[in-house]
């Protein structure tokens, strides 16, 4: 893009609705309206964090690109005292990219429930942000936050935590918008890359086309004597799997990638979040040296000591030697992904290295001037309505993963213009407190199927307003989806006829006329809506103020009876107009 970087055209660069840029925006305390521009730096990091690379083309500024770089390098871990005799083999670092729908999850998910490491079966899978699995009697650590979302993320704070990229491919769709961005993200991030066809099974595969295709991008398959190792695989049938492991350990092998466990600790944030009774839990990657239980760490602006540790499938460790992914208790708060930390001394240095960070973020914000003078709040509010779609946020728990993938098809068969629904995550096990928590920060509600509430889920619910609802027959949970989308919308205002009256004659009153009916139809009902007609022309539509029975005033006057009706202030009426009687209800709005 050029600058300037406007926020509308940024938004739609994105693919991203303009108040959604906003409110991410927000969060990062920029105050901008759809029309104003952002500052470059700000829009590459936005770029980035939704897995786009964003090129500013202008003159001249070669050096402050050659300064951030510097600087980016500075931010990675540094090998520094590993002296070679303590280096030892680690396992790769493998992350799952590609376009959407084609089979990154159901990838990840078929590697992970063949590969379980030997004498771990027993533990129950836990979605940490990244698991770790035995093949050939050696390890291999996957990212399992796939998509190139948090794997920008993180390189957008310079870490490098991958060392293998499979860019996977559908083989019937080829390559695609989100493929490509991948591999540009991959390229630049120069990890290794390897290819995965998937979805080998179905009737339109083409591998020759994908090969065509890469050959095409400057990455040509190994035997079409390039260099990019390329494995079918079908992850539904569980095919080329092996192979493709066989592959990554061969690449390992190519890279020598080594570490030395006796190094001080160092590595990478991967996830984190806030545990209803652990407090806060981060899922780390050691890069190099060894974390023990009681190890002292600090990053950015966080720190910990570490109480516990926990491995992919809930199980305590005591310790986590390089490449391995673990759950981390004992934190301040909740550091970013792809921050990096590292052990120190003792927990009074790291708590003092974390503030000295804080104090010195508190002071950037402080002078730093964010909010654009010339913005009002209402009119980012008025903008934010006015390109606010309407989405329902589901967080979903299911019994087993082959449940999750049938309550993700239904949902995504759901088809509206007027309201989107987004599937925040989808994971296995209980409803448990994190959901609920998760799902108040997200305005989320959250679904279950075919699976219970932990107990303490339901008052914690009600706390936070959350809605929680659990269901025991597919059709049932698409059904009521559909409702809460359809909910979402203004309700549809929908007209019933109640009773009519026909004008007979006019009484004058002290002041203006009452109409001296016949009632025809149905009841006419003091203070309900009214309209006038006369012929087809409704002349007047009111409330009715003045109901007569006689000299009395009436409430409820049914058809056969004579009665005296009076309209608001309105006194037009004519013999022969008909006074029709309704009431608005409100239903559901179509989806
Ligand atoms: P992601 O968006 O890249 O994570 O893709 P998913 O793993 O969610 O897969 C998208 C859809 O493709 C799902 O309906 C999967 O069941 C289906 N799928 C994934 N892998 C395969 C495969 O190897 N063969 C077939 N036939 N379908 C697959």
């Amino acid at each position: 893009m050029k600058p300037p970087i406007v926020v509308r055209d940024f938004a739609t660069a994105l693919g991203l609705k303009p108040f959604k840029l906003i409110s991410e925006l927000m969060e990062m305390g920029i105050f901008a309206s759809m029309t104003q521009s952002l500052d470059e730096g700000v829009a590459v990091k936005v770029a980035d964090r939704h897995g786009y690379l964003l090129e500013i083309k202008h003159r001249g500024d070669a050096a402050t690109q050659q300064a951030a770089k510097e600087k980016e390098k500075a931010k990675q871990v540094k090998p520094t005292v590993d002296e070679s005799a303590n280096l030892v083999t680690r396992p790769p670092v493998v992350c799952i990219l590609g376009h959407v729908d084609h089979g990154k999850t159901s990838l990840l998910d078929a590697i992970r429930k063949a590969n379980v490491a030997a004498g771990e079966a027993g533990g129950i899978t836990q979605h940490i942000g990244a698991y770790q699995i035995e093949h050939a009697g050696r390890k291999i650590t996957f990212l399992d936050t796939p998509g190139h979302a948090a794997f920008s993320k993180m390189r957008a704070r310079g870490a490098n935590v991958t060392d293998i990229a499979i860019l996977v491919v559908a083989s019937d769709d080829g390559f695609m918008l989100q493929t490509d961005e991948a591999l540009k993200h991959a390229q630049n991030a120069k990890v290794a890359l390897m290819v995965a066809v998937n979805k080998m099974d179905v009737k339109g595969a083409n591998l020759e086309r994908v090969k065509t295709q890469m050959q095409d991008r400057g990455i040509a398959p190994e035997d079409w004597g390039g260099e990019t190792i390329t494995v079918p695989v079908s992850a539904i049938k569980g095919t080329g799997l092996t192979e493709l492991l066989d592959y990554i350990l061969l690449q390992a092998d190519v890279m020598e990638l080594k570490a030395n466990p006796k190094a001080e600790a160092a590595g990478i944030i991967i996830e984190s979040q806030i545990d209803v009774g652990r407090g806060p839990l981060a899922t780390v990657i050691v890069q190099r040296g060894t974390l023990k239980v009681g190890d002292a760490l600090v990053c950015g602006p966080h720190w910990a000591k570490i109480r516990a540790m926990f491995d992919d499938r809930g199980q305590t460790i005591k310790e986590a030697p390089p490449s391995s992914p673990v759950r981390i208790i004992g934190w301040s708060g909740t550091p970013e992904s792809g921050a990096v930390f590292r052990a120190v001394k003792n927990p009074r240095e790291a708590e003092k290295l974390a503030e000295a960070v804080e104090h010195e973020a508190r002071k950037e914000t402080g002078t730093q001037d964010a909010a654009p003078k010339n913005v009002s709040v209402e009119q980012l509010f008025a903008d934010i309505a006015a390109t606010q779609a309407k989405t329902l946020k589901v967080i979903i728990k299911t019994d087993v993963f082959g449940s999750s993938e049938a309550v993700r098809s239904v949902l995504e068969g759901i088809k509206s213009n007027k309201v989107s629904l987004e599937i925040v995550s989808t994971e296995v096990g209980l409803v448990t407190k994190n959901e609920v928590l998760m799902a108040g920060a997200a305005g989320a509600v959250v679904i279950g199927f075919n699976t219970k509430l932990e107990n303490g889920v339901t008052p914690l619910a009600k706390h936070h307003k959350v809605r929680v609802e659990t269901y025991g027959i597919i059709y049932e949970l698409g059904d009521k989806v559909r409702e809460m989308m359809a909910d979402l919308l203004d309700p549809d205002l929908k007209e019933v006829r109640t009773g009519a009256a026909e004008v007979r004659a006019t009484f004058p009153l002290a002041k203006g006329f009452v109409a001296g009916c016949l009632v025809t139809e149905g009841k006419i009902n003091r203070n309900s809506r009214a309209r006038v007609r006369r012929k087809k022309d409704a002349v007047y539509e009111g409330k009715i103020e003045m109901l007569k029975r006689f000299k009395d005033d009436a409430n409820e006057v049914r058809a056969g009876l004579e009665c005296g009706i009076k309209l608001d202030d309105f006194n037009g009426y004519e013999i022969g107009d008909v006074i029709e009687v309704f009431e608005v209800q409100k239903v559901r709005a179509s989806l």
